[in-house]
C-alpha cells in the first residue's frame, strides 16, 4: 500500500479510538455516570484520551455538563442556534477552550471531579501526551507520514465533534421535543454521538439508540464489558429526564425548558451559586 494512503487510513483510525474513547469514557463515563468502570479499565480510557486527544476530562465534563444545562440558550458554550452552523463547526474547539478555561465553569460544573495523583503526574500535562501520540505515529510510519497521520487524526477529530454540536443540533430527526437531532449516519462516524436528540431526553443513560433501527456502536462494547463485569451500567435501559417523564412525557411530547438542569441535580452539580 503506498505509505500516503496508508498514513490517512491510520489517521482516520486513530481519530475512531479518540472519538470512542470520547464518547464511552469523557461523555458517558465522566460526564453523565452514566457508566461507572472498574479502575484498570478507566486508566486505560485515561491514557488513551491522554496521547489521542490531550483533552482533561474534567474541564470536557465542566463544558458538557454547561451544555446541558442551557442548550441552545444563552449560556450554552456552542450552540449553532445562537451562533450560526458554520460558527460551531469550524471553530468548536475554540468556543470549548474558551469555556475550559474559565475557572467558574469549572468550579460548578466540575466540582466532583478534583485532580488525582495520575492528573497532577501525567494526565494534566497536554503536551506530554499529545507528544507521545505524535512520537508512535512517527515511529511506526516514519516521520513524515506519522505527522500526516497526526494531522489528518486531528482534523477528522475536531470535524467530527463539532458536527456532533453543530449538525446534530440544526438537522435530522426529532424523536424527543428537544433542540438536538438524531442522525444514524454521524452516528456510525461518532461511535454513536449523533443520536443527540436521544441523549438530550436521557443524558444519564448509556444506551443512546432508543427505538428499533437505531444502532450505537459504543454501546456494543459497553454491553460486552459490563457482562465481563469490567463495568456498571446505570439504567437498564433508556431512562427519560424525570421531567420529561412525567407530565407530558414520552416520545414526541413536550418537556419543561429547564428539564436539562435536572440531569444536572441527578449527578448533584446542579447550577448553585
Ligand atoms: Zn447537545
Ligand atoms: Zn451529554
Amino acid at each position: 500500500m503506498p505509505r500516503p494512503l496508508l498514513a490517512v487510513i491510520v489517521g482516520l483510525a486513530v481519530s475512531q479510538v479518540g472519538l470512542f474513547c470520547t464518547t464511552v469514557y469523557l461523555h458517558r463515563t465522566v460526564t453523565h455516570r452514566a457508566i461507572t468502570m472498574k479502575p484498570g479499565l478507566a486508566l486505560v480510557f485515561r491514557f488513551v484520551i491522554w496521547i489521542t486527544t490531550g483533552i482533561k476530562p474534567r474541564e470536557w465534563a465542566a463544558v458538557h455538563r454547561r451544555h446541558h444545562a442551557f442548550t441552545d440558550v444563552e449560556g450554552d458554550p456552542h450552540s449553532p442556534l445562537l451562533l450560526g452552523f458554520w460558527r460551531v463547526q469550524l471553530t468548536n474547539a475554540a468556543l470549548y477552550r474558551r469555556v475550559a478555561r474559565d475557572p467558574e465553569t469549572l468550579r460548578r460544573y466540575a466540582r466532583d471531579l478534583p485532580p488525582d495523583r495520575w492528573d497532577r503526574a501525567l494526565f494534566d500535562r497536554a503536551v506530554v501526551g499529545l507528544a507521545i501520540g505524535i512520537t508512535l505515529l512517527c515511529l511506526t510510519l516514519g516521520w513524515q507520514w506519522g505527522l500526516l497521520a497526526a494531522a489528518v487524526h486531528t482534523l477528522s477529530y475536531l470535524a467530527l465533534n463539532a458536527a456532533i454540536n453543530a449538525f446534530g443540533h440544526l438537522w435530522g430527526k426529532k424523536t424527543y421535543e428537544n433542540t438536538a437531532r438524531n442522525n444514524q449516519w454521524l452516528a456510525w462516524l461518532t461511535a454513536g454521538e449523533g443520536l443527540h436528540n436521544n441523549h438530550h431526553a436521557a443524558p444519564t443513560s448509556a444506551r443512546l439508540a432508543h427505538e428499533r433501527g437505531e444502532l450505537d456502536p459504543a454501546w456494543w462494547f459497553i454491553a460486552a464489558a459490563s457482562s465481563l463485569r469490567l463495568c456498571k451500567v446505570r439504567h437498564e435501559s433508556p431512562k427519560l429526564l424525570a421531567v420529561a417523564a412525567t407530565g407530558a412525557g414520552g416520545p414526541g411530547r413536550g418537556m419543561a425548558p429547564a428539564a436539562a438542569v435536572a440531569v444536572l441535580d441527578e449527578l448533584d452539580v446542579a447550577d448553585a451559586p
